[in-house]
């Protein structure tokens, strides 16, 4: 059962049918063009082999090349790729970037495996997609446990087959080997922007408003320590898998990820209660973001909940179902494919550097990037008073009208 891609596609259809959608463009944007398994093995330090499952999925392509993150974590399944995937188009397109939606994962738990281990495992991965994967075709780039090393051994085993540097093969590399300013913290930089949009709409200012975030990864951290250092906000809770903190004064973000750095947990912080997940999920804050993983509000989560916000910056962090009971409460969703978009921008900005062989300053990263935000933020909030609904479905009415288009001028082959 494809729970994921079939909640993914209720969220959708919602849109489908306020927009009135031509139903065989529905057709085609339900379903993902390319699906690829490969199960692969590595050697092992030990000298045994171990076979791998990894993905690469590319749901539509009709803008451009295909763009996504590639994940490692134990739980990846197809339906989740393929959910990843499919959030991908549209999140391109909300954004307005010459791309379609891709996402690879392999099923693995990394803290399983020394580094030299999962450099192997990457290579051996990376040389399996590679079949339909290029600078023109397929695009990968970081998602949850990968990072900028991983992405310099795809891009490195992409051109050690091709003969030559294919810097522009992925993003999300160091800088100084095609990297971009500003990439590691595009993500953060972007949810904190439509945050204070999202708050600008409530009649609140960014500055001392309250503000709680789950998962404190390359998402969390970012978003966090923006939010706080320049926007000024108060970041009341955190928490990552192993639990949560909270201080109703607020933290000083910086010193919480080098406690977070020396201590591997959030735990036991100073000057802090520990707060279970659940929890931090029930306080009443202006802002919760989620920034770990799908499903983390359900039903029963979103009936305790009383921040007056939620910015995804997340995928697929609200079921479908508890997306219903936060509209009743009249909760504001700032929607994945808008809130955490300021990743694959600037992964864009990255590829067209790399291809341009010509690098831009961090200001002007920053400020395009905040522009281009503020620009879809503004298109869905018009089409979400014009059609009276919520945001999400208001982003997939932009993100679908710009495939459409694309479908509809291109035809279908033959
Ligand atoms: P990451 O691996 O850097 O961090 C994930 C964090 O979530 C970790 O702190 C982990 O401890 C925490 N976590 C895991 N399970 C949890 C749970 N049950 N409760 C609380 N915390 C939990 O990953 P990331 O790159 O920050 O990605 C986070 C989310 O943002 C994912 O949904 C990802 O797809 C999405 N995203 C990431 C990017 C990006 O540029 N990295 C871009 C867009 C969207």
């Amino acid at each position: 059962m494809e729970e994921l891609y079939e909640s993914a596609l209720r969220k959708f259809r919602k849109a489908a049918v306020i927009m009135n959608l031509d139903p065989n463009v529905q057709k085609i944007l339900e379903h993902p063009k390319r699906q690829l398994i490969v199960e692969f093995p590595v050697v092992m330090d030990n000298g045994l082999v171990e076979i791998f499952t990894g993905y690469r999925v590319q749901h539509n392509v009709t803008l451009g090349p295909a763009k996504g993150g590639i994940r490692y974590h134990k739980d990846v399944n197809l339906d989740e790729v393929k959910t990843l995937a499919f959030w991908m188009s549209f999140k391109c397109a909300v954004m307005g970037l010459p791309y379609g939606g891709a996402k690879g994962g392999i099923k693995l738990d990394p803290s399983k495996y020394s580094i030299k281990e999962i450099e192997r495992i990457s290579r051996r991965y990376f040389s399996e997609i590679s079949v339909i994967i290029g600078p023109d075709r397929d695009i990968p780039a970081p998602d949850v446990n990968t990072n900028s090393d991983i992405m310099s051994w795809y891009m490195d085993t992409y051109s050690m087959h091709a003969g030559y540097s294919v810097l522009e093969v992925v993003t999300g590399k160091p800088i100084g080997l095609g990297g971009s300013e500003g990439r590691t913290e595009a993500t953060g930089r972007g949810v904190a922007k439509v945050t204070e949009l999202a708050l600008q709409k409530r009649n609140q200012k960014i500055s001392g408003s309250k503000i709680a975030i789950e998962g404190f990864g390359n998402v969390g951290q970012y978003s966090a320590l923006i939010l706080f250092k320049e926007k000024n906000a108060k970041i009341v809770a955190l928490s990552d898998s192993k639990g949560g903190i909270y201080n109703s004064s607020g933290f000083d973000i910086e010193d919480v990820i080098n406690y977070k750095k020396t201590h591997g947990t959030l735990s036991n912080y100073p000057n802090a209660e520990n707060i279970s997940n659940d929890e931090m999920k029930a306080l009443e804050v202006d802002v919760f973001i989620p920034a770990a993983l799908e499903n983390s509000i359900t039903d029963e989560t979103a009936k305790k909940m009383k921040a007056k916000i939620i910015v995804e910056g997340a995928n697929g962090p609200v079921t479908d179902t508890a997306d219903e009971i936060l509209k009743q409460k009249d909760i504001l969703v700032v929607p994945d494919i808008l809130a955490n978009a300021g990743g694959v921008t600037v992964s864009y900005f990255e590829w067209v550097q790399d291809l341009q062989s010509f690098f831009w300053k961090k200001e002007q990263v920053n400020t395009t990037l905040e522009e281009m935000m503020e620009r879809s933020f503004n298109e869905i909030w018009d089409i979400k008073e014009r059609y009276s609904t919520d945001m999400r479905t208001a982003a997939y009415i932009l993100a679908t009208q710009k495939i459409a288009f694309g479908i509809e001028k291109r035809g279908i082959y033959p």
